[in-house]
This record gives C-alpha cells, sequence and structure tokens, in this order.
C-alpha cells in the first residue's frame, strides 16, 4: 500500500531520491516467513520506513543528497540500518535531503528540492524535508532523520509530524556520513508520538562501533509516550527564545501550547539562558570546522564522482576538479568558512572562542534545567516558507535554527511535536528540551499534547 502511496504522490512531492521496491518487498516477506515460523517479532516487524539518505544501506544508493555521491553503493548498513532490519522494519527508499545535511530546506539538494505536503509551493524545511514529507504524505508511517542543529526537528515542525534528536551518544552513528562529528545525532520520526518512541527504542542504545556511543540503555520511551501525564512536571519557557523576529501566529501558538500544558497539571516557570543568543554563530564556526575536516574524504579517489581524469592530470588536478562539480553552493560556502576558522593565527580567536561559547551555552542549560524538567519553545520562528524564498540569504536561512541549536552544542535531547495550524492552514511545531538521557520526558509532553 505504501509502494502505491509513493507512486501516486511522490512525483509531486519528491520526497524519496530512490525507493527500493524490490528490497522492501523481500524484507516484508521474510517477516511474515518469520511469523509463520512462530517466531516472536518486535512491535515495529513489518512497518514500513522512510530512510534519510545520509545513512548508509549495504547494496543501496547512498548521496547524502550530493552529486559527489551520485552512484555509490555503500558495501556496509550503519547500526540504525542494521537495527532496523533486525527488528523487521520494512526499508521503502532513501529520502531526499540538503546536500550533506547543510540546509533548512532541502533546496540544497543536488537532486532537486522536496515540495511541503501541506503547500506544494512550500518547503518542508531542511535538512531532512524528504523523511518528514514521507510521513506528511502518508507514503511512510516512520522514517529516520539525523539532527545536526534542526535538522529533525525543524522539518517536524514545517510538517506537522513528531521528530526527537535523542540525546548525543543515544543512537550509533556509525555508518551516518558525517557532517559536524560533534554535533550529528540520528533519530525517530513519524506522525504520532507512541510511534516515535517505538522506532526510537529499536535505533537506540549503546555500540561499540561508535567511539561516542552512550553505555547506557535506552531512556524509558515507550512507557513515558503511553503514560503522558505531566500533572507536577516543571516546564521552563525559555526567555531568550522568542519577542523580536518570531511571527506573532507562532508565539501565540507557543503561549497556547503552554497554557494547556498547564492545565493538565505542569508547573510553569520562567527561565533565563543568557548565552543563547551567540549559540547561532558558535553553531556556524563549529559546524563548518568539523565540515571541512569530514569532508577531505570526498578526494575522489574514494568514492563516487571523479571528473578530468584522462591520463594528462596530476591526482590534485583530478581532486580540485571534482570537487568542483561534485560539491554544491552551500557545501563550498562551508568548506571555505571552516578551513578559515581553522587556519593558523585564526584558530583561537574564531574556532576557539566558538568553543568557550559551547560552554557556556552548557551552563546556561545545567542552570535552568535545575529550575525545571524541561524547557520549551516554538521550533521555528515561523512556519513552512514558500520554496526559493530565502534561497539567496543564507543568514535568513541561518535564523530559522535558532531554537534547535542550543541542544546540539550541549549535547542534550529535544522534540518538536505538531501543535497546531496558523490561519493559512500551515502547521508550527511545540519544541521540547529535556537533560541528558531524560529522552523519556520529551514522550511525556508530547503525548500530553497529543491527547
Ligand atoms: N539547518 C542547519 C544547518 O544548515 C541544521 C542542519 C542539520 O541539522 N543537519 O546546518
Amino acid at each position: 500500500a505504501h509502494l502505491d502511496r509513493i507512486g501516486a504522490v511522490d512525483d509531486k512531492v519528491h520526497a524519496f531520491l530512490s525507493v527500493d521496491e524490490d528490497g522492501a518487498l523481500a524484507q516484508a516477506a521474510a517477516v511474515d516467513a518469520r511469523i509463520a515460523a512462530g517466531e516472536q517479532v518486535g512491535p515495529l516487524a513489518g512497518v514500513p520506513l522512510a530512510l534519510k539518505d545520509v545513512l548508509t544501506q549495504r547494496g543501496v544508493p547512498t548521496t547524502a543528497g550530493s552529486r559527489i555521491l551520485e552512484g555509490w553503493r555503500p558495501p556496509y548498513d550503519a547500526t540504525v540500518t542494521r537495527r532496523l532490519l533486525e527488528a523487521g522494519v520494512v526499508i521503502l527508499g532513501k529520502t531526499n535531503m540538503d546536500e550533506f545535511a547543510m540546509g533548512s530546506s532541502t533546496e540544497n539538494s543536488a537532486y532537486g528540492p522536496t515540495y511541503n505536503p501541506w503547500d506544494l509551493s512550500r518547503v518542508p524545511g531542511g535538512s531532512g524535508g524528504g523523511s518528514a514529507a514521507a510521513l506528511a504524505a502518508f507514503e511512510a508511517p516512520l522514517a529516520i532523520g539525523t539532527d545536526t542543529g534542526g535538522s529533525i526537528r525543524q522539518p517536524a515542525a514545517f510538517t506537522g509530524t513528531v521528530g526527537v534528536k535523542p540525546t548525543y551518544g543515544g543512537v550509533s552513528r556509525y555508518g551516518q556520513i558525517a557532517l559536524a562529528s560533534s554535533l550529528d545525532q540520528p533519530g525517530p520520526c513519524a506522525r504520532t508520538v507512541l510511534d516515535t518512541a517505538l522506532l526510537h527504542e529499536v535505533i537506540g542504545g549503546h555500540d561499540p562501533k561508535d567511539q561516542t556511543s552512550l553505555a547506557a540503555p535506552v531512556p524509558a520511551v515507550v512507557e513515558a509516550a503511553r503514560h503522558g501525564d505531566v500533572k507536577g512536571l516543571r516546564i521552563g519557557v525559555v526567555r531568550e527564545l522568542g519577542g523580536e523576529g518570531y511571527a506573532p501566529e507562532a508565539e501565540a501558538n507557543f503561549h497556547a501550547t503552554v497554557e494547556r500544558l498547564a492545565s493538565l497539571g505542569a508547573e510553569v516557570v520562567e527561565v533565563s539562558c543568557p548565552n543563547f543568543e551567540y549559540a547561532l554563530a558558535a553553531y556556524y564556526l563549529i559546524l563548518p570546522s568539523e565540515a571541512s575536516s569530514n569532508l577531505a574524504r570526498f578526494d575522489a579517489m574514494r568514492y563516487g564522482l571523479r571528473v578530468g581524469d584522462d591520463g594528462t592530470r596530476s591526482t590534485e588536478q583530478v581532486m580540485a576538479l571534482s570537487r568542483e562539480a561534485g560539491f554544491g553552493a552551500e557545501v563550498k560556502r562551508r568548506i571555505i568558512i571552516g578551513t578559515y576558522a581553522l587556519s593558523a593565527g585564526y584558530r583561537d580567536a574564531y574556532y576557539g572562542s566558538a568553543q568557550k561559547v559551547r560552554t557556556l551555552v552548557q551552563q546556561d542549560f545545567t542552570a535552568a534545567f535545575a529550575k525545571a524538567d524541561v524547557l520549551v519553545s516554538p521550533t521555528t520562528p515561523t512556519a513552512a516558507f514558500g520554496i526559493g524564498e530565502r534561497l539567496d540569504d543564507p543568514m535568513a536561512m541561518y535564523l530559522n535554527d535558532l531554537c534547535t541549536i542550543p541542544t546540539n552544542l550541549a549535547g542534550n535531547s529535544a522534540a518538536s511535536f505538531p501543535s497546531g495550524l496558523t490561519s493559512d492552514g500551515l502547521p508550527l511545531g511545540f519544541h521540547v528540551m529535556a537533560p541528558h538521557l531524560a529522552d523519556d520526558r520529551l514522550y511525556l509532553v508530547g503525548a500530553a499534547l497529543e491527547r
């Protein structure tokens, strides 16, 4: 049914970069066989899923939205992919994304944009716009995203779906094509809070193949999603995440949602995180610095695209021509910024200062979590914007992530839950942040809102 749905709507939505019909049907048949053999299968066995094209799946094209990886078929499964397949989840295909997960609209994909199913003239958010749009268009009931600065949560807000960024290290990054290794985190996406929790449980937990994987059990997310009682929960409204630059409708929706939680018995307090103001600037130094290093591996010698290798050019010339042709404008912009920020003479002033701000943001979170069990804000300052509207203005694009970025800098968990529609009928998201390894609290709040 989901393959049929993809066939019916995906030429309009363009959520998928590739659909693995044969693989999906074979995986579904294998689940049937396991059940027929009397095997006990998990709750998601046989349930279809859309996989962001930044995670490897053995033998299936994986591009990270870039020309430079066109045609590459990875020889191994990411840990997330392996756990999904072991749980009997059926992987329908790979979803569209901003190139190397750099962006907030999916317009930076080398393979064309994804369109928001709520209004095809608008973006679905990014970088994981394909996964979010696949959910909103009912092409898949489950999806995987990755969140470096908001790429799970902002698309969830723009498409009226649920997206969770787990605690850093809670879900393995093994097999995720790296953008910024200290910020990257794969996570679960779905249309309901319980579905998201069930998926979280399947992909989470310690992985010896990822050095930064936490040796801790997955927080009790499914129990929290079933429970959904916020009575007595202290909800901290972050004073700095609102006001100027936020659409009045987004703010009104946010405050109405906080009031709903209060009416369900939550205790609302105001908290201040004064250094969040500098988080965006720090992020746009730390991310390009790490990305410039991570993306050095795309040298035309080991993967994908190779240009100008006709026997007359040096290795360096072939590398330069291939990177020139294979990377898009945003990727080049960030490699150049990162290389500059790390260069001799500038490193302390730029990268070093950004790391100090990162510590201050972490300290803000620690202080705020002493007063509140979770922190809340709008997920984004506005609802989904039009295709092409912010493409020529990188700063306007970067401002989408004002509320989501502090969490990536600190490594704690956060989620976006649907919180209603604007007067134009566009979804808005409610952003909840929880301490490290307290991901279950996110689901508690999400489930309360869903009732
Ligand atoms: N939009 C942010 C960026 O462009 C976040 C990206 C992400 O989370 N992968 O960096």
